[in-house]
């Protein structure tokens, strides 16, 4: 039996994979043939075991529609990139128009979603308004948080935030990493539930890498975990890379399952 064999094997008792046995896995599936189908079959499986074959839509609430400052490469938002000719924000009650549908759908969580930039007060004050409207798990998604941001985005009530160490961290994005794993660290501090995802993945990004995120998101102790390829953004500097095949994502996506094995709740992939 091979290596990669036996390592699927041992994923597929949802106890989780060491960094160097999913960099094996990264290395050595290809992404056709008997190998690859075991792999996704093996996550696929682990996944309906652990969660009764039940799949939660989560759905998202985006506030506003403008530029921001951090300018990341990938983002059709960047200030740099000039892509947003007409700026667009929400009314509060677009907002609760929007959550009150999510609601009647029966949707697993409904985030609120504004760029880095987005007032933070305003930002708490409209969620604050969402919460008093719906009863439907809230999760989180603006900026870095200090605890006292994270204390208030609690105190709003809601149960998760989301936040990511983005792969090229600092070097594609003008934030900083030390502060984008302080925010996660707060916000688990006060009692929030953390949801992150491996994003955005491109051609660019080596297998090394990937596992170096993987493992500060684990290390960050997140309860939620995505994957999600980038999508090229036309006139953005990383657009020459290309983008990654489906057959690439649904290997990662799949020995990213395999890796945290069942200690996420919840499993996404966009
Ligand atoms: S911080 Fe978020 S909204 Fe701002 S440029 Fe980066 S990805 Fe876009």
């Amino acid at each position: 039996m091979n290596n990669s064999i036996q390592l699927i094997e041992k994923a597929s008792r949802g106890k989780g994979l060491l960094n160097e046995e999913a960099l094996y896995l990264l290395n050595t599936v290809p992404t056709k043939g008997d190998l690859f189908l075991l792999l996704l079959k093996t996550a696929n499986r682990l996944t309906r075991q652990q969660f009764n074959n039940t799949a939660e839509i989560h759905a998202q609430i985006g506030l506003n529609w403008d530029t921001c400052s951090n300018s990341c490469q990938f983002c059709y938002f960047s200030e740099d990139l000039k892509n947003v000719s007409k700026k667009r924000e929400l009314s509060e009650a677009e907002v609760i128009e929007k959550a009150k549908e999510f609601e009647s759908y029966n949707v697993g969580s409904i985030s609120l979603m504004a760029t880095a930039d987005f007032d933070f007060d305003k930002y708490l004050n409209i969620s604050r308004t969402v919460r008093k409207h719906v009863k439907t798990v809230l999760f989180g998604n603006h900026g870095d948080l200090t605890i006292e941001m994270a204390r208030e985005i609690k105190k709003v009530g809601f149960s998760f935030y989301y936040h990511a160490l983005r792969l090229g961290e600092g070097k594609v994005t003008k934030l900083e990493r030390e502060k984008r794993l302080l925010t996660m660290s707060n916000a688990r501090r006060v009692g929030l539930l953390v949801g992150s995802c491996l994003e955005p993945i491109g051609p660019e990004h080596s297998y090394e890498e990937i596992i170096s995120i993987l493992d500060e998101m684990r290390n960050q102790g997140v309860a939620w975990m995505a994957t999600m390829k980038r999508i090229s953004v036309s006139n953005s500097p990383l657009n020459s890379y290309g983008e990654i095949s489906d057959e690439e994502f649904a290997k990662i996506t799949a020995v990213t399952r395999l890796y945290y094995g069942n200690k996420i709740i919840h499993y996404g992939c966009s």
